[in-house]
């Protein structure tokens, strides 16, 4: 408090609305520079180490600006547009601060919308058995042989009237809400059962490996691994046939919780993935230390593959074998790629250059007929 009284002049009012939330008042600002000149005090002097019982701790602010010629009458509302400015303030990264706009009021009302209908449909998905959500299915290749191994199972959702909505976008704030712990048990049960259908109907079946995506939420469940194991013996799928897909970022915000959790999955026999791999800032210590079986290469990287980044792939996929993990490249789309690939010996390859991900009853024609993907 009294660090941050210091960033504003006597007439301003500083007050802790609840919890780690704090609001400062200052009147009669002329430009919007003079609150952001006061929110990077309010940075600076809260970067620096503070001395709690002889311990050195460090914080850090996010700040959100709103200004009144917004043309409010209410304070709530004020309160409420910085409120909406600092979310976005955090999520651009720590210590950041955001000046409310319009457009920020529209995305914040846009995601209440995602979340409410989201949570009508969680509710549709385990009282009425229906649901707007479906799983599609894109192809895993193995470059050496351009036969399918397997399928990533990937969410869509079809809503009544805003039609297509991106995992991209629902799934954040599913993970936010904690509505994502239903939703990803509902894709693991799906998953697997799709695949146990698939066996039964086509004898190339048999080996495919389903990849499932999981999120941090999900995973620091501690009864994660006991449901994983539930659902293979209610789908009576063996746990070799499954493949769980965890972001890079995402095992890394979590790396010491989850540590046990991971090594009961590889107890269980389930393989294990690192997802979106380059995006996040791995500790080269955590991937030596986790039972990773497999890690895919960002699209990103792919992308730049011919045009300078073949260095990058090339040193990912030799420090990925020095550890004994294989490899997949995520979002192949031309044969120019797929030739690097193959030479710089990256074992699998996803993308549309092979399928875009497709439904059920397509993904199941894929199945029947490999010889579609060979190139
Ligand atoms: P991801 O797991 O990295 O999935 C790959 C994404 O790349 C998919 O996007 C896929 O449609 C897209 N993709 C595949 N090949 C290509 C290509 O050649 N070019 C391009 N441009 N894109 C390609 P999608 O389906 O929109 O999913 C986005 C993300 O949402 C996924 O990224 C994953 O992180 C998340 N997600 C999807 N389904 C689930 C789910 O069931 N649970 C959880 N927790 N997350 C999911
Ligand atoms: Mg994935
Ligand atoms: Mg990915």
């Amino acid at each position: 408090m009294r660090l941050v009284k210091r960033c504003i002049r006597t007439k301003d009012t500083f007050a802790r609305l609840g919890g780690d939330e704090f609001a400062v008042l200052l009147e009669t600002i002329e430009e919007i520079s003079q609150a952001q000149l006061i929110a990077d005090r309010i940075r600076a002097v809260l970067s620096f180490p503070l001395k709690l019982n002889e311990h050195e701790v460090f914080t850090s602010v996010s700040i959100g600006i709103a200004h009144s010629s917004n043309g409010y009458t209410q304070p709530e509302e004020l309160l409420r547009d910085a409120d909406t400015a600092m979310y976005r303030a955090k999520s651009q990264g720590r210590a950041n601060y955001e000046i409310f706009d319009k457009e920020m009021h529209t995305h914040a009302l846009s995601r209440l919308h995602t979340e409410m209908d989201l949570r009508h449909v969680v509710e549709d998905l385990f009282l009425n058995n229906t649901s707007p959500l479906q799983l599609h299915y894109q192809p895993i290749i193995s470059l050496a042989t351009g036969v399918i191994v397997g399928f990533e199972a990937l969410i869509r959702w079809v809503h009544p009237e805003r039609g297509f909505i991106s995992p991209s976008e629902f799934i954040p704030v599913a993970e936010e809400t904690g509505l994502i712990i239903p939703i990803g048990r509902w894709v693991l049960h799906e998953a697997c059962n799709q695949l146990r259908r698939w066996q039964e109907r086509t004898g190339q079946a048999q080996d495919l490996i389903m990849s499932i995506n999981v999120s941090g939420r999900q995973l620091l469940q501690p009864d994660f691994t006991s449901h994983i194991s539930q659902i293979l013996e209610a789908t009576q799928i063996s746990s070799s046939s499954i493949k769980l897909e965890i972001t890079e970022s995402v095992l890394m915000e979590t790396a010491t919780c989850v540590t046990d959790q991971l090594a009961q999955l590889q107890e269980l026999g389930v393989r294990l993935s690192l997802d979106d791999f380059g995006t996040g800032y791995s500790s080269l210590s955590y991937l030596y230390r986790f039972p990773i079986n497999n890690l895919k290469v960002d699209r990103s990287f792919v992308d730049g593959l011919g045009s300078g980044q073949d260095q990058i792939v090339q040193t990912i996929i030799a420090l990925a074998h020095g550890l004994g993990i294989d490899v997949t490249a995520e979002g192949v789309e031309t044969s120019e790629q797929l030739a690097c690939l193959k030479a710089l010996g990256c074992e699998f390859g996803q993308g549309y250059l092979f399928s875009c991900p497709v439904d059920p009853e397509a993904a199941e024609r894929l199945v029947s007929h490999p010889a579609y993907l060979v190139k």
